[in-house]
């Protein structure tokens, strides 16, 4: 028979405060409650010692305390292990974990697949099936947690996994407060970084948040022709109105907006785009993150040259942006940015198999846009450029 009970996790104080009302038990119960699930991270009634066990009884009849369960989870060489979590009705989706020196990060995902569909993304490959609860969003976290072998090392949250953030904006933002709640997780919105592809309504509603966390713009170029072929919710949200949204985002002091940007061999790595680039994020409190781009089978395109990467960094240190080329972790086992589709497999497996490959007419258009745009300057054939 399948269980019928509650989960409470995702329940924020004032829904566990009611459901402690209908048991006729005193408000502060709740509070109990709260903090044995989210700070002492407890999974199990029996470990509820400061109830009554009578409580702890009748809890347990209507109540769970349940995580999403780990399908598989897979380490790689340098110590990031990515985990396959299943959802209802038969979905999968994936968090991962990064050991990085004196900190930890945790990765996570916020829907299952993602509707805007960007064109170097596996993710945005997959069809979008539906939005994460936001007790499954920050049941990752806590999954997580549960299997991290030392508490000690500061802890990350980056919300960058499976799915667009501002499309699931409510649960989003639920988990976030549950993440950030001092008697909860208590981990500080200072560590929490919300990545976007740009969905300005979403930033808006973001800037006005009483808890708001470090932002990531996904940019990834610097021409609406090629960013409406790389991301299509450019189409809706162009460069300027995204750009323009950020100048009006408040950041704390000493905050900044990191603008991620996946450089992809031929179409946006050109030293005109680092130049444009550079124009566009003028007067903005700012870092840059470059990717090159993650290769994968699902995705027909390809990360420049090294010194390609080197150029195009070259001429952001040049105008004195912080520009850092992130080299990816765990990618032997598909935990790489861009790589989250569920898979059993690195690349792929029968129930998972490349679903929506790319289609050729995007592409001719991809590279005829940039040939248009950026018909001179390769970083290789002129280093001076810089
Ligand atoms: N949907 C959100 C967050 C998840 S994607 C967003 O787009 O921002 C997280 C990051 O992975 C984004 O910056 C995205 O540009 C990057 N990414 C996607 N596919 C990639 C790939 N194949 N190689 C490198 N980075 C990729
Ligand atoms: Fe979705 Fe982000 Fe992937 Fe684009 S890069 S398809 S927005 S998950």
């Amino acid at each position: 028979m399948t269980d019928r009970r509650f989960n409470l996790v995702g329940a924020g104080l004032e829904e566990i405060e009611a459901l402690v009302a209908e048991l006729k038990e005193p408000r502060y119960r709740a509070r109990q409650i709260y903090a044995g699930i989210y700070q002492r991270r407890w999974r199990s009634w029996d470990e509820f010692t400061d109830l009554s066990k009578p409580l702890r009884q009748a809890l347990d009849e209507r109540f769970v305390i349940e995580y999403p369960a780990v399908h598989r989870s897979f380490t790689s060489q340098d110590g990031t292990r990515r985990y396959l979590f299943d959802v209802p009705p038969g979905h999968r989706v994936e968090a991962v974990f990064i050991p990085e020196g004196k900190r930890d990060t945790f990765c996570i995902s916020t829907q299952v697949g993602c509707a805007v569909a960007c064109l170097f993304c596996v993710t945005g490959r997959l069809p979008m099936r539906r939005n994460l609860t936001a007790g499954e969003i920050i049941g990752q976290v806590l999954a997580l947690q549960a299997d991290r072998s030392t508490l000690s090392k500061r802890l990350n949250v980056v919300i960058m996994g499976m799915g667009e953030p501002l499309d699931n904006y409510d649960n989003t933002m639920k988990a976030l407060r549950l993440m950030s709640d001092p008697r909860g997780l208590s981990i500080s919105p200072r560590r929490i970084t919300l990545s976007t592809s740009g969905v300005v309504p979403g930033l808006e509603r973001l800037a006005r948040e009483p808890v708001i966390p470090n932002l990531a713009i996904s940019l990834n170029a610097t021409t609406d022709a090629v960013r409406d072929l790389l991301i299509p919710i450019n189409k809706k949200w162009n460069i300027a109105t995204l750009v323009e949204a950020c100048r009006k985002f408040p950041l704390e002091r000493r905050r900044r907006i990191t603008f991620e940007y996946v450089l992809i061999e031929g179409i946006n790595d050109s030293a005109e785009d680092a130049r444009r680039l550079v124009a566009l994020v003028t007067g903005l409190k700012k870092k840059v993150n470059l990717i090159p781009l993650n290769a994968d089978p699902w995705v027909p395109l390809r990360p420049p040259s090294e010194e390609c990467i080197a150029a195009f960094q070259n001429i952001l240190i040049d105008h004195k942006i912080t520009a850092i080329v992130r080299r990816p972790r765990g990618d032997d086992v598909s935990a790489a940015c861009g790589m989250l589709a569920g898979r059993e497999q690195a690349h792929g497996d029968s129930s998972h198999p490349p679903p929506r490959p790319a289609r050729a007419t995007a592409l001719a258009r991809l590279h005829a846009q940039t040939l248009a745009i950026t018909p001179i300057i390769r970083p290789e054939r002129a280093p001076s450029a810089r």
